[in-house]
């Protein structure tokens, strides 16, 4: 029979939490007020533990030092912490444990609330999931299909906050493949920049993202294009020039065109795209810092490089409503871009706590999954009706 462990030093809340669990059904229940009893428990050959709840504050080995414990025992059942410290507190401890290969199923603040708990076991008790990681495709099949033209962009929205304008759209690459159907870009655009094959890939990207703002434009639709470059890009010296080409061919104006640098991968040494990145500003190219606030030197990049326009990262915008770390952090970000004139872009977007955030925070465009998820090109004039219907109700509530 599986047992849970439940390890507190304090007696009445194991008692407590002995009494919650009874209540959801769990009757095979161990109680241990430390971490030796519970280490001898784990070693005992006549016991089967299933589940570990854990206390963090506790004297002598506390909650942190017992999940070190177990990795070094290289435990694989899974440990749910218990805890009445502060949120971040927690959430440190799950990540310090998960970083130790430790299965942290989730965590409960004292005192436990039977909802909560359930939730929590819930996922203990719901089957391994089947999902596995995503297919990475080698790379002869990413440059067999760069060969073959089978990248196309799919387009998501892009909206001003303060009137709910459609104003532009994003260019998200999609591998049309053969035989797998839709392929999304976190299966090849790693490949692809690892095996010199990303070069390819902006260039299709940048050429079909331009043609069909032409064809939006003839449609009425005027939209900047955004369109995602690698810093690989942005060092190569003839990058400016094939930009300025294909603008001209497409008829579009140089100010409608958008390229987002990720920050996560500018190079330890950026002075090779300084070059580049000016000549693109020179010519009224908006230059966006994508991801911004997961890179390592965002203030640096800010302070050396000519862009104008910073995207904050979906990571920090959803949920910033409701999480106060994350609510400052958003804030900041907003009023640094704005004292020195960059233009501001909230991602992932997701609900509307986070639509009524962005726009309190007075952050210029919104984009994200609330707005529109990204779409076929056909399916944006369509979505255009949708919306606006979406953005009178918005606007008038
Ligand atoms: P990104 O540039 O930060 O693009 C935004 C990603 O977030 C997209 O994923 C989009 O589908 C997703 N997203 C949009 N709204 C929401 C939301 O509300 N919530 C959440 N959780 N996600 C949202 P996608 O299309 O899978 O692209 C992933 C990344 O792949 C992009 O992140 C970008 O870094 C890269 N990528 C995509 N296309 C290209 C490309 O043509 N060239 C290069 N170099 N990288 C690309
Ligand atoms: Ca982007
Ligand atoms: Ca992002």
């Amino acid at each position: 029979m599986t047992e849970i462990l439940l390890l507190d030093d304090d007696p009445l809340q194991l008692k407590l939490l002995a009494r919650t669990l009874n209540s959801l059904g769990y009757k095979q229940l161990l109680g241990c007020s430390s971490a030796g009893a519970a280490l001898s428990a784990l070693n005992a050959p006549n016991r089967s533990i299933g589940l570990i709840m854990l206390d963090l504050n506790m004297p002598g080995v506390d909650g942190i030092a017992f999940l070190k414990l177990l990795a070094e025992r290289r435990a694989e059942i899974p440990v749910v912490l218990v805890s009445g410290e502060d949120e971040r507190l927690i959430e440190t401890a799950a990540r310090f444990g998960a970083s130790q290969h430790l299965k942290i199923l989730g965590s409960v603040p004292k005192p436990v609330w039977p909802t909560e708990l359930r939730a929590v076991l819930e996922r203990w008790e719901a089957p391994a999931s089947v999902a596995s990681a995503p297919k990475q495709y080698p790379g002869e099949e990413v440059a067999r299909a760069v060969l073959h033209g089978e990248f196309i962009p799919y387009f998501q929205p892009i909206v001003e906050l303060s009137t709910g304008a459609l104003v532009g759209v994003e260019g998200l690459a999609r591998w049309q493949h053969p035989t797998d159907g839709l392929v999304m870009p976190s299966q090849f655009i790693g490949v692809a920049e690892e095996r010199g094959l990303i070069r390819d890939i902006t260039r299709a990207m940048i050429r079909a993202c331009l043609k069909q703002g032409h064809a939006w434009r003839d449609a009425g639709l005027d939209l900047f294009l955004a369109v995602n470059v690698s810093m690989d890009d942005l060092g190569r010296t003839d990058f400016a020039d094939y930009v300025f080409e294909e603008l001209e061919r497409s008829g579009i104006p140089p100010k409608n065109l958008v390229l987002e640098v990720s920050e996560q991968r500018f190079a330890q040494n950026p002075d090779a795209a300084l070059a580049t990145v000016s000549r693109l500003r020179l010519r009224r190219i908006t230059m966006s810092i994508d991801d911004f606030g997961t890179g390592t030197s965002s203030l640096a990049q800010l302070r050396d490089l000519p862009f104008n326009e910073v995207k904050i990262d979906g990571s920090f915008v959803h949920g910033s409503s409701s999480n106060a770390i994350l609510g400052a952090i958003v804030n900041s970000s907003l009023d640094l871009a704005r004292r020195i004139g960059m233009r501001t872009v909230a991602e992932g977007v997701e609900d509307g706590a986070d639509w009524a955030a962005m726009r309190l925070d007075k952050c210029d465009h919104a984009q994200g999954y609330f707005i529109c998820k990204p779409m076929a090109p056909d399916e944006l004039p369509g979505w255009v009706g949708s919306w606006d219907n979406r953005r009178k109700k918005l606007f008038e509530g």
